[in-house]
């Protein structure tokens, strides 16, 4: 039996989405100092960048940021506010469109806390995270013994 089809039989990932407006993002053009203020206020290690037409560029994380700020002898945080985030987003993001099938989501959150969807149109829809993913599976698994019993 492939488990994890059969665990993800009844779901789609529109099912399981967080919806971009729920989702906390910069814009390509913000500063690193906007962008470290959205991911403290938040707690998120990371978030998407988007562009003006929610086309997906990247990802940037509160360690990307203090990477790139970091001087020989101190942390250069004057250097926030010149600096735009396009200038250290990762491009590499893990990503899938909305008709995919969950198992390749299931896949990619093995290295990755969170998957980005985005429509045919390359148009951000919103994101698939861990969380949710591992309550889905706690729920199947607990109607799976139900049905057992
Ligand atoms: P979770 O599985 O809920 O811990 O989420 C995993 C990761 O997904 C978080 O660390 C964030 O980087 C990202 N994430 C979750 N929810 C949101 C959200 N509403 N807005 C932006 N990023 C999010």
């Amino acid at each position: 039996m492939n488990v994890p089809h059969e665990m993800f039989r009844s779901v789609s990932i529109e099912d399981l989405l967080v919806k971009s407006d729920k989702v906390a993002h910069v814009q390509v053009g913000n500063n690193l100092e906007h962008a470290l203020l959205v991911l403290t206020k938040t707690g998120y290690t990371a978030v998407p960048v988007l562009d003006p037409h929610y086309k997906l560029c990247g990802l940037v994380s509160t360690t990307l940021i203090l990477d790139s700020i970091l001087g020989l002898e101190r942390i250069e945080f004057e250097r926030l506010e010149e600096r735009k985030v396009e200038s250290v987003m990762r491009q590499d993001v893990p990503r899938m469109k909305v008709r995919e099938r969950m198992d390749r989501a299931l896949e990619l959150m093995i290295n990755h806390p969170f998957v980005c969807v985005e429509s045919e149109s390359g148009v951000f829809e919103g994101i698939l995270t861990r969380s949710l993913m591992l309550k889905h599976v706690q729920k199947e698994t607990i109607l799976k013994q139900l049905n057992k019993k």
